[in-house]
């Protein structure tokens, strides 16, 4: 297996040691690419959304045997009957929307090192939680592991960014 992390229309700064910590949660390589792609089609202008399941079969294409790709988004996403979504996966690909994820999103931010920080560690959680779907994981009942479910930012502060045992046990990485 492999990780593909495709960064849709823009870097991220510090994005690389990210990648690094992926690379040696999932013992994988993890390669990361820059794409420029209109997302249009997947828009919905009546609530200036896009739709993540709309964009995920829309990147199918993108798809390589062996690859676990992860779209990097900087837009807002639903799915419904969910208002927004952090992410979505569907088979071997996921996407995560950054748009709520950056404290930026919620008001100003004071100390725009620690907002960084933050917006970071919320990348990272997401990506772990979105790539143990990719690997056939459900969602968790433990609120502290990155497989619960999270419906709010609070959420997703609140979890950490590793699988719980039980997780960790049915999660089959390979040596
Ligand atoms: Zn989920
Ligand atoms: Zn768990």
């Amino acid at each position: 297996m492999r990780i593909l992390i495709v960064l849709v229309g823009r870097t991220i700064p510090g994005f690389n040691e990210l990648a690094d910590k992926l690379s040696r949660t999932f013992k994988c390589p993890v390669s990361l690419e820059l794409i420029d792609f209109p997302l249009t089609r997947s828009f919905r202008s009546e609530r200036k959304q896009y739709d993540a399941g709309a964009f995920l079969r829309e990147m199918g294409r993108f798809s390589e045997p062996g690859t676990k790709t992860v779209f990097m988004v900087r837009e807002d996403m639903f799915s419904t009957p969910l208002n927004f979504v952090f992410g979505l996966a569907a088979a071997d690909s996921c996407v995560v929307a950054t748009a709520r994820l950056d404290p930026r999103f919620y008001g100003k931010v004071d100390d725009g090192k620690k907002a960084g920080a933050l917006f970071k560690e919320r990348l990272f959680k997401e990506m772990m939680h979105e790539l143990g779907h990719t690997l056939g994981m459900p969602h968790c009942n433990d609120k502290k592991c990155v497989m619960a479910f999270s419906n709010s930012i609070a959420d997703v502060d609140h979890k950490g960014a590793g699988f719980c045992k039980n997780c960790q046990k049915a999660l089959k990485i390979e040596g």
